[in-house]
């Protein structure tokens, strides 16, 4: 078992959201820290009566001091905890029913799943697996056992080169965790359709596992058969594929990336298509958009699902002009009476934030615009509703007229 090497005692008045089981403690509520833990310990978080209401990691060297781990301060913390925890996220997939359509999905949410810092995805019979923060970091060989046990991979693979890790003092980092390495692209499925996926060269941890529910809502057969689709912020054809599939007409992909744009045009091809009317342009959306506008073309449907905006409290004034620039110009390109699917991924601009940013375009634009779905991460990405952090994929899909 670990040892607990200290405690972390809070301000007077600040143990409301601990109460809450908000799982984050910021370096603003913390009074003083009895002890001498070091980088990634175990912790007990207490009032600022000594009251203790909760276990927690700390790390010195990141504004998000510690992170709660469990409220039942009798609970140890040991490699049966951590096998709980990991048990329950797995069964939790389960009861999704995502197999065997479905052979590419979010095992473990982090916070979300009470397991602050640690994400997991399956890839068929691989796993990729990222430390957010130290606290994981530290454990990712007992992790990575653990998942070996309870998921039953061929392998598990590190993908932990995101930049959240500087803020925990971590370098990036990448490799073989545990079994054998997988090759460098896995085939899978997502709602029966063949995906490619570059497990050690991919965004993320290869794929934007978190639209697929999207895909298949926005695209359906009876939405954009014979249609001609705009595909923005392609990656590897996610909502492409799926447009074609239900018959769309010719699909438009854009992609600042020319090698995902590769994989995208084979994934199609993967499927069985040859679709000679699709197009695949390389370039700035942005600048793409204004040349369909200058130029007069027009679409029955566009979808518009860009990376990240807004990555501190900062960047949302910003963000949220570039989001009511790009569905400006989507708004322009739509024929009357066609479908915008837009999507925000930033976790800073809440879907209020959104549909307000939607709407200052739509009135700019002079266009009605009614929203005909709500849509959110999918349901391997749950929201824990003491962390409403974990909710940050919103989308609309509008008719546009
Ligand atoms: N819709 C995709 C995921 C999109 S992720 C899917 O379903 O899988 C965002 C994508 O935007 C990335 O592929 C990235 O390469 C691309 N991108 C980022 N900035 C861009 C820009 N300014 N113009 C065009 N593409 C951009």
């Amino acid at each position: 078992m670990e040892p607990i090497n200290g405690k972390v005692i809070l301000k007077a008045g600040r143990e409301k959201p601990v109460r809450q089981r908000h799982p984050w403690i910021f370096s603003g509520a913390i009074t003083r820290v009895e002890g001498q833990p070091k980088p990634g310990d175990l912790v007990l978080v207490a009032d600022s009566h000594g009251r203790v209401l909760a276990t927690a990691y700390y790390n010195p060297q990141s504004q998000i001091r510690a992170r709660i781990l469990s409220w039942d301060v009798d609970e140890a913390i040991d490699a049966a905890f951590w096998q709980r925890r990991l048990a329950r996220a797995i069964a939790a997939r389960q009861l999704l029913a995502l197999e065997p359509q479905t052979t590419a999905y979010r095992l473990v949410n982090a916070e979300a799943d009470g397991l602050p810092g640690l994400v997991v995805d399956r890839y068929g019979r691989s796993l990729v697996l990222q430390c957010l923060t130290l606290g994981i970091d530290r454990r990712k060989t007992l992790l990575a056992e653990l998942l070996a046990d309870l998921a039953q991979p061929d392998g598990i693979i590190e993908r932990s080169d995101v930049d959240v890790r500087r803020k925990e003092g971590l370098p990036l980092t990448t490799g073989l965790l545990w079994g054998v390495n997988p090759p460098d692209t896995v085939e899978i499925l997502e709602n029966g359709l063949r995906f490619q996926v570059q497990l050690a060269a991919g965004h993320k941890t290869g794929f934007y596992l978190d639209q697929r529910e999207n895909r298949a809502a926005v695209c359906q057969p009876h939405l954009v058969a014979g249609k001609t689709v705009l595909n923005v912020f392609a990656y590897t054809g996610g909502f492409g594929v799926y447009a074609a599939a239900a018959g769309a007409g010719a699909i438009t992909h854009i992609d600042s990336s020319v090698e995902a744009l590769e994989q995208a045009e084979a994934n199609v091809a993967l499927n069985g298509w040859t679709r000679p009317s699709d197009e695949y342009i390389a370039g700035d959306a942005f600048e793409v958009l204004r040349y369909y506008r200058d130029a007069g073309q027009t679409f029955d449907v566009v979808i518009l699902d860009p990376p990240k905006f807004a990555h501190s409290q900062q960047d949302v004034e910003r963000a949220c002009r570039g989001y009511k620039d790009l569905n400006w110009l989507a708004l322009r390109l739509l024929k009357p009476g066609g479908l915008l699917a837009t999507f925000s991924c930033s976790g800073l601009v809440s879907a209020d934030l959104f549909q307000k940013v939607v709407f200052g375009a739509a009135i700019d634009a002079g266009r009605d615009v009614q929203i005909m779905r709500y849509l959110h991460q999918a349901a391997d990405h749950p929201v824990l509703l003491s962390f409403p952090e974990s909710a940050y994929l919103k989308g609309f899909l509008c008719q546009v007229w």
